[in-house]
């Protein structure tokens, strides 16, 4: 009888003991989306500093696909055990279940949240040679042309997706939209000039503004980008209704020991302390602002109040699946 019992308080005791083990190896974060997009440029910054404070490699792994859905969901479907995080995002945790009426997670209920890694600017750029030198200019083009012009986006419900659903709805056009695994290969096409135009999130983007390969028209926030001074605001570029800006977080499976997710979350907090990592992040344009989303509970709340905003504006642009 006492066997049985200290063996009962042994196996009881098991979760919790590979919890203090944890972690023994490497912990693979998913990327919901092709590699050198911006989820991928975010999640190979972090988790390079997260690797070093939780003495194991944290391996990006790309599943991309349907928006970021389909690695979120084998990320969610995955073991609780801390081996198996995801880099979310506010398409994958806030517009997804508003297009996907089959979605086999649930954003507010399916995961256990980390903590916030950057707050992501929407930028609207277009192909060098597009015809407008400035947001006031592409504004009248779009609406003249808009029949004819091809805008990329990273799948039904990614960022680009939901936010040029928005641009387009505010400019009353119905563009071709090409779909991409993530919107860095749809760089790739707006850069050789095979699309005309996406809504983008910053830290894909500076690079390439930079260097003169696209044209940027605004940053959609009321205030400039540090990292893109010269690139005005939609407000001061004559188009103040299209305000949105997006995130990226890191989040684990539903279940995964608190313990674990504590550590997750300090590991997190240190990258975004490191002044190195935070410098490459900021020159990307990232937003590091939002403290109160950096922890699991910050992020909760932020999921929950995305997920019922998305479901709104999406509801309202008409590219919401029906239910
Ligand atoms: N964040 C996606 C990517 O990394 C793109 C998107 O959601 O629009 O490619």
């Amino acid at each position: 009888m006492r066997l049985f019992a200290l063996l009962l308080l042994a196996a009881l005791s098991l979760p919790q003991r590979a919890a203090a083990a944890w972690p023994e190896r490497p912990v693979t974060m998913i990327v919901p989306f092709a590699a050198g997009g911006p989820t991928d440029v975010v999640a190979r910054i972090v988790g390079e500093h997260m690797s070093r404070t939780l003495g194991q490699q944290v391996v990006i792994e790309n599943v991309a696909g349907a928006g970021g859905t389909t690695g979120i969901t084998r990320a969610a479907q995955s073991a609780p055990d801390g081996y198996t995080i995801m880099m979310g995002h506010m398409g994958t945790h806030g517009a997804a279940p508003a297009v996907y009426p089959g979605l086999k997670y649930d954003p507010v209920k399916d995961f256990a949240p980390v903590g916030m890694a950057a707050g992501t600017p929407i930028v609207i750029v277009a192909k060098k040679a597009f015809p407008a030198k400035d947001l006031a200019e592409f504004v009248a083009y779009a609406r003249k042309n808009g029949d004819k012009l091809n805008e990329g986006h990273a799948g039904v419900g990614s960022v680009s997706f939901t936010t040029c659903s928005l641009l387009n709805s505010v400019l009353g056009i119905k563009p071709t939209r090409v779909v991409y695994r993530g919107t860095g290969p749809a760089l790739n096409d707006l850069v050789s000039g095979q699309i005309d135009y996406m809504c983008d999130q910053i830290v894909n983007l500076v690079p390439q503004i930079q260097a003169g390969t696209i044209r940027a028209y605004a940053v959609a926030l009321p205030a400039r980008s540090p990292a893109l001074p010269d690139v005005p605001t939609t407000k001061e570029g004559g188009l103040p209704e299209y305000q949105v800006s997006a995130w990226n977080a890191v989040f684990a499976p539903k279940g995964t020991p608190r313990e674990i997710v504590t550590r997750l979350n300090g590991a997190l907090l240190q990258a975004l302390a490191d002044p190195a990592t935070r410098k490459r992040l900021l020159d990307l344009g990232a937003d590091l602002s939002d403290t109160a989303s950096q922890s699991p509970e910050g992020l909760q709340k932020l999921v929950e109040s995305e997920v019922a905003r998305w479901s709104k504006v999406l509801k309202e642009t008409g590219a919401a699946a029906p239910k």
